[in-house]
């Protein structure tokens, strides 16, 4: 990642874009524009494109442009940013806040404790004005209580409050981020300590009450981030079970030795009412190969096991079964594979229109043939490599491809809209809109050859930052399509906002089209629905005659299915092309 998107990323984890005004940070603000006897203070979040408020006094935006904004430059620089007079800065004198009247700026930034500028604590005034020392001053300290403000609302409910170990969402936040951040594949061994047995617990807390148990897990917390060491967290991920990660380069074994070291320690985590009966789980995992939920669960089970089998620690080994195997396989050789021509191509599924019979696109999907598995469907790996740092090369892999072959194409006079899949990571890169203009560009491509396809889920997961890129993109000339629309938790009404030319259904509505008639009413309704609004609609999936024929009656534009054709190599699909238009 550079360092934009880097300090993206910190701010988009904080959770607060877009949250809603809170007293908490008003106050502060007030407390800014009353120090400085200033018009307009503000928090000052920098988004990709935008300057997001947080919480302000006296403007009624709740956002401005990005660009020109001197809150930006506080945020990019991480330092003080003062304009005594906005008519005299030669860089800022034409910006939006000067043509909105504004000529006094201080802002100073706001810092996370890893370093990344969020924005900026500023007042705006609308005459120049100088400031003195002890007024930076306080700017600055106004600055840094916004950030202690931030960051306790983000630890609310990621801090037990017993323990005061971070819990278990924590620990499934930081596996994510590890997976993203690290190499995909690499061996990580997670721990987990349960500290006593679910019957005898119950029996503890009907005999002594709950405070002993509480009790025994604070101590144990403590004793455990002993054991473990500084450089290792702890976390408390379940009533009475603490977590932890092995150091990089610690394995199963290593670790197992470790434990067998420390077993006196071990038996006496839980203190005396636990004596014992305290168990661990060993789970060794793939980075980026298995969801973090399913990384605590094994270890969960592992440590379960070790209870059963009255061992003190036992190491999932069967967990390390065929599927994350396999997932550990594919995540490791994923990158070769995009340097190795004969592992990954394209292959193209037309488009028909249902007007005239005629292919009018194709979309693009990806194959790959892993030299010992086989070939492995895009539905297993894409999901795989969204989860870690590869989707973004894979992206640029199967539009680089996709466009060199649209224009060898149009070469030969073939005209076909090719459309491409992308994931949601790709709505993350502020520059990805500019990267596909310049591929269209180096091949001679004219954009509206090129179609996007975008999940519905994918923009769900962040609906504000697609609608930046989608937007960027739409401006570049670029179709844009939703994907497997229907299976994601949206509505047309929210979609509607998107600036996006085409819908495609999923395929599981054109399933049992032909046997229950409320399928066809549903499909129709939708169908209604998004041409009302101005989309093209695509059916994908259409298996059969008898679908083909059900889909005409609901007035959608194009099909896309195994009845016409399955996803073929490009010159095939020109050799198919050439036959007359489909009967219909
Ligand atoms: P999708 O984008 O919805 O693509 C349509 C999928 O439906 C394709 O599966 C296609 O082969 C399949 N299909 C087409 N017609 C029919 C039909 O009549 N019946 C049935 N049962 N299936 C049909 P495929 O190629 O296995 O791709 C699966 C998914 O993987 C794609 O779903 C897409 O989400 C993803 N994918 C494929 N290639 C790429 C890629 O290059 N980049 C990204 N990000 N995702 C990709
Ligand atoms: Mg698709
Ligand atoms: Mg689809």
């Amino acid at each position: 990642m550079n360092a934009e998107a880097e300090r993206l990323h910190s701010l988009t984890q904080l959770e607060i874009l877009g949250t809603p005004a809170s007293e908490s940070f008003d106050r502060i603000t007030r407390l800014a524009s009353k120090i400085f006897n200033l018009p307009i203070a503000a928090v000052s979040l920098t988004d990709s494109d935008r300057q997001w408020f947080k919480s302000r006094v006296g403007v009624e935006h709740w956002s401005i442009p990005r660009e020109k904004a001197p809150c930006s430059q506080v945020a990019e620089t991480c330092g003080v940013v003062i304009i005594e007079d906005f008519l005299a800065d030669p860089f800022y004198s034409d910006s939006l806040l000067a043509k909105a009247g504004i000529r006094f700026y201080a802002g100073a930034p706001l810092v996370t404790r890893d370093g990344f500028g969020l924005g900026a604590m500023c007042v705006l005034g609308m005459t120049p004005r100088r400031i003195h020392r002890e007024e930076l001053t306080a700017l600055r300290d106004l600055a840094a209580t916004v950030m202690a403000q931030i960051e306790l609302q983000h630890a609310f409910g990621r801090i037990d409050p017993i323990s005061e170990l971070p819990n278990r969402t924590q620990f499934i936040e930081d596996l994510s981020d590890l997976a993203r951040d690290q190499t995909p594949g690499q061996r990580r061994t997670a721990v987990l300590v349960d500290l006593i047995a679910v019957d005898q617990m119950n029996h503890v807390v009907r005999v002594m009450g709950q405070a002993v148990v509480d009790d025994m897990v604070k101590t144990a917390g403590r004793l455990f981030r002993h054991l473990i060491g500084p450089q290792q967290k702890a976390y408390h991920v379940g009533a009475t079970q603490l977590a932890a990660l092995t150091p990089d380069g610690m394995d199963e074994i290593a670790c197992s030795n470790f434990l067998t070291a420390q077993a006196e320690r071990l038996r006496k985590l839980g203190g005396p009412h636990a004596l014992g009966s305290t168990v661990v789980g060993i789970a060794p995992f793939p980075l980026g190969g298995l969801p973090p939920i399913d990384i605590l669960r094994i270890a969960q089970g592992a440590a379960l096991d070790a209870r059963s089998m009255n061992k003190s620690f036992e190491i999932y080994s069967q967990a390390l079964d065929t599927a994350s195997q396999r997932s550990f396989i594919l995540l490791r050789d994923f990158e070769a594979a995009l340097k190795n021509p004969v592992e990954l191509r394209l292959v193209y599924q037309p488009r028909i229109d249902l007007a005239t019979g005629r292919c009018v696109g194709a979309e693009a999907l990806m194959r790959w043939t892993h030299p010992t598995l086989g070939s492995i469907s895009p539905g297993e790996f894409i999901p795989l490599i969204e989860r870690i740092a590869l989707a973004t090369p894979a992206t640029a892999w199967v539009l680089e491809t996709a466009i060199s072959q649209i224009a060898r194409w149009r070469n030969h006079g073939i005209d076909f809209v090719v459309s491409v899949n992308i994931s949601s990571t790709n709505l993350h890169e502020t520059d990805f809109a500019s990267r596909v203009s310049q591929i269209l560009v180096r091949h001679g491509v004219e954009p509206e050859w090129l179609e996007l396809e975008v999940t519905e889920t994918a923009v769900m997961t962040d609906a504000a930052q697609a609608l930046v890129q989608l937007s960027k993109l739409r401006a570049a000339g670029i179709r844009l399509a939703i994907d497997d629309f229907g299976t994601g938790y949206s509505s047309l009404a929210y979609l509607q906002r998107l600036p996006v030319h085409v819908v495609k259904i999923d395929r599981a509505f054109m399933m049992g089209l032909d046997v229950d008639p409320r399928q066809l009413s549903l499909v129709t309704m939708m169908v209604s629905m998004a041409k009302h609004l101005g989309y093209r609609v695509v059916a994908e999936g259409v298996e059969t005659q008898q679908a083909l024929k059900l889909l005409r009656t609901t007035g959608c534009d194009e099909a896309q299915g195994y009845h016409f054709a399955r996803p073929m190599a490009a010159d095939e699909l020109v050799r198919w092309v050439g036959r007359d238009p489909i009967a219909l």
